[in-house]
C-alpha cells in the first residue's frame, strides 16, 4: 500500500494511482478545495507517498502510533 501524509491528514490506498484518487476526494469532501490540480496531486504522491504495510492492530491496546512497522530502532 502507499501512504501520505496531506493537510495533516492520514491518507492510504492500494497503489500510487489510487492515492491519487484518494487525494483529491479528501480534499472536495473534507477541506472544499479545489486548488489542487490532478497533476500536482500526482507529483506530491510520487514525491511523498510512502510504502505502507497494515500489521495487526489495536490488538492488545496499540494505538494507531504503532501501526507504522515493522521498522528496528
Ligand atoms: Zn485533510
Amino acid at each position: 500500500m502507499r501512504a501520505l501524509l496531506y493537510c495533516g491528514c492520514h491518507l492510504e490506498a492500494e497503489g500510487e494511482e489510487e492515492l491519487v484518487r484518494e487525494v483529491l476526494d479528501h480534499l472536495r469532501r473534507e477541506h472544499s478545495a479545489g486548488s489542487l490540480g490532478e497533476a500536482e496531486a500526482r507529483e506530491f504522491v510520487a514525491t511523498r507517498s510512502y510504502r505502507f504495510e497494515r500489521v495487526r492492530v489495536y490488538s492488545d491496546g496499540v494505538g494507531p502510533d504503532e501501526e507504522f512497522g515493522p521498522e528496528p530502532y
